[in-house]
């Protein structure tokens, strides 16, 4: 399912910024729906090659997806490119000359400029959301309640009451422009009346009052990819508002936060956790069982002579690759144990394992009972 963004543009991993905007406009127009009315396939192609360059452009994108892959910078519930790069909303209009003016104004300035009945899209929404690492583990199914302005039912977003229709606009007759002449310049302005549209509601839908849309509590679920890390944002198009008068939604783009974990601490795909010892499995060396992200515990070995602080590498038990195949691996950290409390019989084998480590011990400790009582230091 993943996009190769350089093999989409035709670029090497390493291509220059130089050579990736070459590649990019060679194949944009190419691929330009103005130049490829009605065919669906350049239509795909232009916005997938647009995501490509909206990432490979950006140094900090680009870096990102170099790193994590797609799911970084454009990961959505559906996991590919339902949306279309900023700029290109609607093609047609002034948003194609405005954001690339320097690509597009001599091969398609002229197609570009008789748009006027496209519509704008509907607003990009934000939200922002805590998970566990479980969560980040298993990419779980995310539940997402929020207020939305969503396409009125009733009218299907017209905003023309049900068995009424849209009336052409009279002042524009219907091409949502109007032409300004001035002496020898003309100017073509989009209609004040219809607002652009070229059509006007009449008889209003009663639900949204001829707005066509209406507020409404959304219910998501947005697909969690495993091994997600924090910050990471998730793009989610077409589940942002609605547009006016039965446009096409924005996009929802979530933000996510995955919270500290009290077991773990991540590092890119690797975790690690701190286990505790006790002294005599420090010295001896031993197992010890450790619990796992993913539920279970796995047995790690102590060598003998194990030091406070040492870390135990277990392979493929951290965070799934977000970007490739497998896990990152678990570093169990060792934290030696000393006892707080002790029987009589561990204080007993604790005494004579120090008279082993060192037969003058009395002289360096508190010389145990006899020591205490004659206040020998
Ligand atoms: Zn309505
Ligand atoms: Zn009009």
């Amino acid at each position: 399912m993943a996009n190769d963004y350089y093999g989409l543009l035709g670029v090497a991993r390493n291509a220059t910024e130089a050579e990736i905007k070459s590649a990019y406009r060679k194949l944009a127009m190419k691929h330009h729906p103005d130049r490829n009315p009605g065919s669906k396939e350049s239509e795909e192609t232009f916005k997938k090659i647009g995501a490509a360059y909206e990432v490979l452009s950006d140094v900090k994108k680009r870096k990102l997806y170099d790193q994590y892959g797609e799911a970084a910078v454009n990961a959505g519930a559906s996991g590919g490119f339902g949306g279309v790069p900023p700029g290109f909303e609607g093609f047609g209009g002034a948003d194609v000359n405005e954001a690339f003016g320097d690509l597009f104004e001599n091969f398609f300035g002229a197609a570009s400029g008789r748009g006027g009945r496209r519509r704008a899209a509907g607003a990009d929404l934000k939200y922002e959301t805590d998970i566990s690492l479980e969560d980040a583990f298993t990419g779980s199914q995310l539940p997402l309640k929020f207020p939305r302005v969503e396409s009125c039912a009733t009218c299907g977003g017209s905003g023309a009451k049900p068995g009424t229709h849209l009336k052409r606009c009279a002042q524009c007759r219907g091409s949502g422009r109007i032409q300004l002449s001035q002496g020898f310049f003309s100017m073509a302005q989009a209609c004040p009346r219809c607002r652009g549209e070229g059509q006007v509601v009449e008889d209003p839908c009663k639900d949204c009052r001829g707005q066509g849309r209406v507020r409404r509590e959304a219910d998501l679920k947005i697909k969690i990819p495993p091994g997600i890390y924090d910050g990471a944002t998730l793009r989610i198009s077409g589940e942002g508002e609605a547009g006016p008068h039965g446009a096409g939604a924005g996009d929802l783009y979530v933000h996510i936060k995955v919270k500290a974990d009290p077991r773990f601490e991540r590092r890119e795909d690797d975790l690690t956790a701190v286990t505790g010892i006790d002294v005599a499995t420090a010295a001896l060396g031993g197992s010890v069982d450790v619990p796992t992200i993913d539920g279970e515990s796995v047995r790690v070995k102590i060598p003998s002579g194990a030091q406070a602080g040492a870390t135990f590498r277990v392979r493929e038990k951290g965070m799934p690759r977000l970007h490739g195949r497998g896990r990152g691996d678990l570093l169990v950290q060792v934290r030696v144990d000393v006892p707080r409390e002790l029987t009589a019989r561990q204080r007993e084998l604790l005494e004579e394992l120090r008279k082993s480590f060192d037969p003058d011990g009395a002289a360096k400790g508190d010389g145990g009972v006899f020591g205490r009582i004659f206040g020998k230091e």
